[in-house]
C-alpha cells in the first residue's frame, strides 16, 4: 500500500457559510488502470488553483462527474479510494468505477476514458466519513462489489489512527476476478501486520480461502458477531440487499445506531443544499 512521505496535515473540511457554492471544474485524467474485470481506477490531476477545493476531503467522500455521452448529459458519483494524505501528496484524486451492464456512464468510463481526457468534476462531498478518534478501537466493514471504494480509504485512515486498532472486513463479490481494488485491499492487510482481517465471500465461485455463497445472518454471527457492543464503527457499503441485511442484523443485536455508517450507491443525498454552479472551465 502506498504511504505518503510527507503530509502537511489535515485541511479543514467545513465550507464556511459565506463560501461560494461548489462548481464543476474540468480535470485532466492522468491515469487509467484496471482494478478488476470490467472495473478501472481513474486518477485526475488537480491543478494548483483547485487544490483546496478538491484535496480538502475526508476518507469516504465522493466526487460527481458530468459527461455528455451520445448526446445525453449524465452525472454520476464515484467515491475516492485513496486516503486524503495520499491524494494531497500526489495532487491526484482517484476513483474506481465498476461497469453496471446497460448503464449510461460506467460502461463508457470503463471502456473509453483515457489519460489526457478532460472531465467535469464536482469537488468531493458526502457524509459517509471517518473522524479519527484517539486510542485503540475495533471497526467492522461489510462491503460488496464497488462498495469497497470508499471503505478502502476509511480503513486506511482507521488503521493509521492507532497502532492497536483492528478492522474486520467482510467482502462480498461474485468472483475473485470481479473483486474491485482487491490488490489494494491485500496490500493494506499486509501493511497492517494482521490488524486488517479480510474474509472474501464469493457468490459464483468456489475458491480456496474464500467463503462460498452470500453474506447472511449466520455468517455475520460467526465472523463478527462476538463483542458487537465493543465495535466503535460499523461501515456498510454495497448493494441494497446487503445493506438491508446488515442493518437488520445490527438492529437485532441492539447496536447503537450512531455507530453504524452506511453509503448507498443508488441515491445521492444533497450534502450541500446549494446547487453546484454550472460553469465549465
Ligand atoms: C454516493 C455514491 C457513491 C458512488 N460510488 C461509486 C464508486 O465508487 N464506484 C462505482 O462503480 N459506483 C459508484 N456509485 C454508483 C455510480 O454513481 C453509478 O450509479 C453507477 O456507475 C451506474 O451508473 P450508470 O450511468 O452506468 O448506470 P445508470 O444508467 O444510472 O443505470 C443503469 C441501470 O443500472 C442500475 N444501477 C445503477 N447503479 C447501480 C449500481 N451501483 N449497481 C447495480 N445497478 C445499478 C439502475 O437502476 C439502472 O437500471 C456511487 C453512487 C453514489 C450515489
Amino acid at each position: 500500500m502506498w504511504r505518503p512521505r510527507a503530509d502537511n496535515g489535515p485541511m479543514p473540511l467545513l465550507r464556511p457559510a459565506s463560501a461560494p457554492p461548489p462548481r464543476y471544474r474540468s480535470l485532466e485524467v492522468a491515469e487509467v488502470e484496471p482494478v478488476a474485470e470490467r472495473a478501472v481506477s481513474i486518477a485526475f490531476d488537480v491543478a494548483a488553483d483547485d487544490l483546496a477545493d478538491y484535496l480538502r476531503y475526508a476518507a469516504g467522500q465522493y466526487v460527481t462527474l458530468d459527461l455528455t455521452i451520445e448526446g445525453e448529459r449524465v452525472r454520476q458519483s464515484y467515491s475516492l479510494w485513496t486516503p486524503p494524505a495520499r491524494a494531497r501528496a500526489e495532487r491526484r484524486l482517484r476513483i474506481a468505477v465498476a461497469e453496471v451492464a446497460g448503464g449510461r456512464m460506467s460502461p463508457w468510463l470503463v471502456s473509453h476514458v483515457c489519460a489526457g481526457d478532460r472531465i467535469r468534476v464536482l469537488p468531493p462531498r458526502g457524509e459517509f466519513t471517518y473522524a479519527a478518534q484517539p486510542g485503540p478501537a475495533r471497526h467492522v466493514v461489510i462491503a460488496g462489489g464497488s462498495g469497497i471504494t470508499p471503505v478502502l480509504a476509511i480503513m486506511a485512515e482507521v488503521l493509521d489512527a492507532d497502532p492497536a486498532t483492528e478492522v474486520d472486513l467482510v467482502l462480498a463479490n461474485r468472483t475473485r476476478g470481479s473483486s474491485v481494488l482487491r490488490a489494494e485491499v491485500t496490500a493494506l492487510a499486509k501493511e497492517s501486520g494482521g490488524r486488517l482481517r479480510v474474509t472474501d465471500v464469493l457468490s459464483r465461485e468456489v475458491s480456496p480461502g474464500a467463503r462460498h455463497g452470500r453474506i447472511d445472518e449466520e455468517l455475520l454471527d460467526e465472523l463478527v458477531g462476538t463483542g458487537c457492543d465493543t465495535v466503535a464503527g460499523w461501515w456498510l457499503c454495497g448493494p441494497e440487499g446487503l445493506l438491508a441485511l446488515a442493518e437488520a442484523w445490527l438492529s437485532e443485536r441492539g447496536v447503537r445506531p450512531d455507530r453504524v455508517h452506511r453509503e448507498r450507491f443508488t441515491t445521492t443525498g444533497p450534502v450541500d443544499p446549494r446547487p453546484p454552479v454550472d460553469t465549465p472551465r
